[in-house]
């Protein structure tokens, strides 16, 4: 099979338009907002709009898989009750989402998949104690496991802006390791903000990948987030750069994602020329001449 490759999509005016957007570039791969990612959401989505999607997608088989991407308001560390709640109803739905479409496409002779749910873990900015924010966080993640129908976080790396938790392999390791269903909790490494949490992509390439196999597990690394970098190495800031227009560069991008042992996994963009559709073709194009096969 092809490697699986792709971009962000936008969701605007219909799930089903995100395998539009998807077909116009070309992609095998993709990822969405399900929702819009500046509001809470607590009710499973509409069975009758994943069903159009689920549609769509028969007339551009091509798209293999896609992946969720969490809504940016939870913070799975936050002691307010309230927000606590809403943040892992939050990603609840979405595992939901991914169950649903999962059982449900092939009944329409679709084999639409969804690949995870991409989750940040949360920042300890309100309890200003890291190791009670992760207890917060684990507890959390324990919740969304029992009270989800089926699915699969990826917990992502994270730039470790502030007091960010899951900066580290390590500090994601655990909560994957002390959760109550570790199968169902796996991994999204994310180029940007490993870069800017110090790790060196470019001169350390060989023991990150170590260290990745090691802490994570390479078969848990289900997503690798493929964006060039706008700050320094170390610089703790999430800010994405257009392939090869950043302080990571083409080349060393590229060596990332044809290392042997990380060509497997699914690469999507999340640029900021995927802002518009002409300017995500350009990335798009970029992309699969950089992957090798
Ligand atoms: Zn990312």
């Amino acid at each position: 099979m092809r490697r699986l490759l792709g971009a962000h999509v936008s969701t605007a005016g219909g799930l089903q338009n995100s395998i539009f957007n998807a077909q116009y570039l070309k992609i095998n791969a993709a990822q969405i907002h399900p929702s819009a990612p500046q509001r809470w959401i607590t009710k499973d989505l509409d069975p009758g709009k994943i069903e159009e999607m689920i549609k769509a997608h028969k007339k551009y088989p091509d798209l293999k898989v896609v992946f969720a991407h969490a809504i940016y308001l939870i913070n799975l560390a936050n002691p307010d009750k309230q927000k606590f709640h809403l943040s892992k109803m939050a990603v609840v739905v979405y595992l939901n989402f991914m169950h649903y479409v999962n059982t449900v496409a092939p009944k329409f002779s679709s084999d639409l998949k969804i690949g995870g749910v991409v989750v940040h873990p949360g920042s300890a900015k309100h309890t200003n104690n890291a190791d009670e924010a992760i207890s917060l966080v684990q507890k959390g993640l324990n919740w969304i496991l029992e009270n989800s129908e089926g699915g699969t976080v990826l917990l992502e790396t994270t730039a470790g802006a502030g007091q960010v938790i899951g900066d580290t392999f390590e500090e994601l390791a655990r909560l994957r390791q002390n959760s109550i269903e570790p199968e169902r909790v796996k991994f999204c490494i994310d180029t940007q903000h490993m870069w800017a949490s110090g790790y060196n992509l470019i001169d350390d390439l060989e023991k990150i990948v170590k260290n990745l196999d090691k802490t994570l597990g390479l078969e848990n690394v289900l997503l690798i987030h493929l964006n060039d970098s706008a700050t320094e190495l170390g610089s703790h800031k999430d800010r994405h750069a257009n392939l090869g227009e950043g302080t990571i560069g083409l080349k060393g991008l590229a060596r990332f994602i044809n290392h042997p042992a990380l060509k497997h996994i699914p690469v999507v963009l999340e640029v900021p020329g995927l802002k518009s559709l002409e300017t995500a073709k350009e990335q798009v194009e970029i992309l699969y001449k950089i992957a090798e096969d």
